[in-house]
Parts: structure tokens; C-alpha cells; sequence
């Protein structure tokens, strides 16, 4: 594996600031996405999810300096297995195939290829290393082959009540009312095969599989140590899995925080509900693809505060067309004004695209041509 971390003080010092948090970056730059479990196509949702993160890496690297990304692959997940088998193919199969389809889609829209791919499978080891040192340090307990973490004080860092947040679990497969479980917020992170598995790895808890917090937590560890500089993910991630993840990591090493910076794009909404498989409310990159340019797309998503929720409609990706055409002008403008390190500058004070796309437009010249090559919009 390559060194991700060989020196702190490479790069220009810099500040990067993210909503309420400003991150001071000294020279390498840790990144961590949470990626997609292969088992669907990919919507625009997904798209601007990443789409954000690229940016975020592109405005690190223009400043000078090295980012390593991970995104992970979630190939342990019920979900895949359940839509496989209502396909009749294998899991592996079919989380090949989307996956491929997932990267191809990705490296169409200029989203750059992660430094890392990791999968939950490839991890399982670090996943039971991490049950261990929970249940070490008593952040965890286990029963019946199934390892809980106490995570029932994670959702207060997300403004969340508890009320909520009993929601939330329950939404995403945490299986609150699991009568094993001292508090129904407590997740599992190490859950005991059931006859019904298709598969299991061998644990010290006995046969069983990791839950999907864990997995993530195991990944950043694995790869990064006890911490990343940038955390990115949609912002249904919050809660539960961001914040258990979380609680997993530091109660594990002791190290806080985890993450030193959150990226959570907001969610895409379609004819005002949120865009999810289950609701048939989708919008399929590809299809867009197929009419328009991945620049339009990219500043469909870009062109907006990074964290507020967003509605989508064709009329919103016809005015990114024009936007577009309107920048490629500018372009070509051949002034020589000073203005274009107002750009990298304005990305980094809360990535806010907007203002430095005002001043793409009104500077023109290189102020454009560096807004459309820093975040890839050609
Ligand atoms: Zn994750």
C-alpha cells in the first residue's frame, strides 16, 4: 500500500473553510468518501454527492497539495444481497457489473478516480480488529455472536433528538427493536450469521458479517490511521452512519475527532421528494448524459451552496447549458487582468462556486479559464 501520510509539511499552508468549521491544511491531505453499495444504478443524487467531493480535491490540489481519496465500495450489504437475489444472479456478479457501470458513469462526469477503492470485503480482518479493541476499552458488548457498540450518545452531535434519531436507525437497517441491544441506538458491529446468510466470515464471536458502520470506521483506520482531514458523503449520512461511525472510530483509538472536516453534499430532490429507488423517484445520470455535457451537469450541481438541498428539473440543467456557453465566451476574452487567483480563493472560503463563477464571467479572460479547469467543467 502506498504511503498516504509520508509528511505532514509538504504544500503551502492554507485554510479551507467548510460551513462553521475552518480547517487549517498543512500539506498532505487525507480524504475519505463514502461510497455506493453496487446493487443499483446511479442517480444524480449520487452524482452530485461526488461530483462535491471531487471539487473539494481539486481546489486542495490546486493550492498545491496532495490529496489521497478513498471511496469505498459497500459489497457487504442486504441490500445487494436481497437484489441479486431477486435478479437470480450472484452478489459478486452483480456488484461487479454495477460497479464498472458506477466508474464508468463517474469517469464520464470528470469525477477523478479515487487513489483507493477499498470494499468492506477486502476489510473483514480490520472490522473484527475493531469489534476487539470496542469491546477492550467496553465501548461494545456482544450477545449471542452479535457485537453492539454503545452508540447511543452519537446522535447528539447532529442536533438530532432522540426521537429522531429512533427514525433514522430504523430507516437505515439499524433494527432498533432488537431486544438483545442494551439501548436501541447501540449498532451492531460485528452481527452473527443467521441460517438465511449468504455470507459469513469466521470471528472470535463465531460465524458473521460486519455491520455497515463498522465497515467504514475499518476503512479510514485501516488506511489512514486514526483520523482523516475531509470526511465526504450525502447528507443523509449524518445519522446514523457518519456519526456512529464516528463514535466507533474514537472510542476505538481514542483519537478525536475522526473526521476534522465534513463534506456532506445536500440531497437532490425530484417534483419535491426526495430521489430514492423505493419512491420510483429517479433521475439517472446516464440518461442525462445522454443529452447533455458533463460540464453542464457538473455545474447543475456545483452552481449552489454545497450543503442545502437542492430540486432538480430539466429547466435547472438547460440554464447550466447556457451558464456554460457564457463561460466558454468569457474564455475567450482576451484580457489581462490579474483576476484569476480570485477564483482558487473564492473556492476555498466555503467552496462557494457561485461567487467564483460571478467573477469568471465578469473578469473573463484567465479568471475563466481557470474557473472551468479547476473544477473540470470543459
Ligand atoms: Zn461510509
Amino acid at each position: 500500500m502506498q504511503d498516504v501520510n509520508p509528511s505532514r509539511l509538504t504544500g503551502p499552508p492554507m485554510r479551507l473553510r467548510l460551513g462553521t468549521t475552518t480547517l487549517p491544511m498543512v500539506g498532505h491531505v487525507r480524504m475519505y468518501v463514502c461510497g455506493i453499495t453496487p446493487y443499483d444504478v446511479t442517480h444524480l443524487g449520487h452524482a452530485a454527492t461526488y461530483i462535491w467531493a471531487d471539487a473539494a480535491e481539486r481546489v486542495l490540489r490546486w493550492h498545491g497539495h496532495t490529496v489521497t481519496v478513498a471511496r469505498n465500495v459497500t459489497d457487504v450489504d442486504d441490500v445487494l444481497y436481497a437484489e441479486a437475489r431477486r435478479r437470480g444472479e450472484s452478489h459478486t456478479m452483480l456488484a461487479t457489473l454495477q460497479r464498472a457501470a458506477f466508474e464508468g458513469t463517474m469517469a464520464t462526469l470528470q469525477v477523478r478516480q479515487p487513489d483507493l477503492s477499498p470494499s468492506a470485503a477486502q476489510h473483514i480482518g480490520h472490522v473484527v480488529q475493531l469489534a476487539a479493541a470496542l469491546l477492550d476499552r467496553d465501548a461494545a458488548y456482544e450477545r449471542n455472536g452479535t457485537v453492539y457498540a454503545r452508540t447511543s450518545h452519537a446522535y447528539a452531535t447532529t442536533g438530532l433528538d432522540r426521537e429522531t434519531a429512533l427514525q433514522r436507525a430504523a430507516e437505515f437497517h439499524d433494527n432498533p427493536g432488537d431486544p438483545d441491544k442494551d439501548d436501541p441506538l447501540d449498532i451492531t458491529v460485528w452481527q452473527a450469521a443467521t441460517p438465511d446468510d449468504e455470507v459469513s466470515w469466521p470471528s472470535p464471536w463465531g460465524e458473521g458479517r460486519p455491520g455497515w458502520h463498522a465497515e467504514c470506521a475499518a476503512m479510514v483506520l485501516a488506511l489512514f490511521g486514526a483520523s482523516v482531514d475531509l470526511h465526504c458523503g450525502g447528507a443523509d449520512l449524518a445519522y446514523p452512519h457518519h456519526a456512529c461511525e464516528a463514535a466507533l472510530a474514537e472510542a476505538a483509538t481514542g483519537v478525536a475527532p475522526f473526521a476534522r472536516g465534513w463534506l456532506r453534499a445536500g440531497l437532490v430532490s425530484v417534483n419535491g421528494e426526495k430521489m430514492a429507488k423505493s419512491t420510483g423517484n429517479l433521475v439517472l445520470a446516464e440518461d442525462l448524459l445522454r443529452e447533455h455535457s458533463p460540464g453542464a451537469i457538473r455545474l447543475m450541481c456545483l452552481n449552489r451552496p454545497w450543503a442545502q438541498p437542492w430540486e432538480y428539473s430539466p429547466a435547472e440543467l438547460d440554464l447550466a447549458e447556457a451558464t456554460l456557453e457564457q463561460l466558454y465566451a468569457a474564455a475567450a476574452r482576451l484580457e489581462a487582468q490579474p483576476g484569476a487567483a480570485a477564483v482558487p480563493a473564492a473556492l476555498l472560503d466555503d467552496l462557494d462556486v457561485p461567487r467564483a463563477l460571478a467573477i469568471a464571467l465578469e473578469d473573463g479572460g484567465q479568471a475563466a479559464r481557470t474557473f472551468i479547469e479547476l473544477l473540470a467543467l470543459s
